[in-house]
């Protein structure tokens, strides 16, 4: 029997209410990704929406253009379509299923940091500085969604009014064997 390792408890708050999970398309981490939410208590508790590389190419058009293949931006429309898909279903997510958290899950050996960075910029010397190329991406990502209001509508006495909210969001990074680190948290 396999013991994993995953973030200790005090590391972050768990969330209370529903979630949004961002990950990549990788189907080798499948259950080990499941496995992880139902620890974390949220059998059920979660929206998925899959992008291959997971934040990787969600700033292509912008911060981190530099660092992709010029044919690849060129394919896919600088990752812009990507970005917008994920910006609508974060606001559904939120509108239908009152998410509260995102965890945006990061994963090691992914084949799209390959298949979109410029040459090298994909492949790693030491697995430290692939977890910390993750995480630089991960946090531009995470930023922005924390920082972003999301108008939601409240029942106050008679009234339905718009109340602006803020999300926690959790960036994590899971290894091949399914351990998972906790790279930061904002809330
Ligand atoms: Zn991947």
């Amino acid at each position: 029997m396999s013991i994993l390792s995953y973030p200790k408890i005090e590391e972050y708050q768990l969330p209370h209410k529903n979630i949004l999970v961002i990950s990549c398309i990788d189907l080798r981490l499948t259950d080990n990704l499941l496995h992880f939410l139902h620890h974390d208590n949220l059998h059920n508790r979660y929206d998925h929406f899959a992008l291959a590389g997971t934040s990787l190419c969600t700033h292509a058009a912008h911060e981190h253009r530099h660092r992709f293949d010029p044919q690849a931006l060129k394919t896919y429309d600088h990752f812009k379509p990507w970005k917008t898909t994920l910006d609508h279903h974060l606001a559904i997510a939120v509108k239908l299923h009152d998410i509260k958290d995102v965890y945006i899950i990061e994963h090691e050996d992914c084949g799209a940091y390959k298949e979109f960075l410029i040459d090298g910029t994909g492949t790693f010397s030491s697995r430290e500085e692939e977890y910390q190329c993750h995480k630089e991406f991960a946090l531009t990502l995470a930023r922005e969604i924390h920082t972003k209001p999301f108008p939601k509508e409240v029942v106050k006495g008679n009234e339905i009014v718009l109340e602006n909210h803020q999300l926690n969001v959790h960036c994590f990074f899971i290894d091949l064997r399914g351990n998972v680190r906790l790279m930061d948290s904002l809330t």
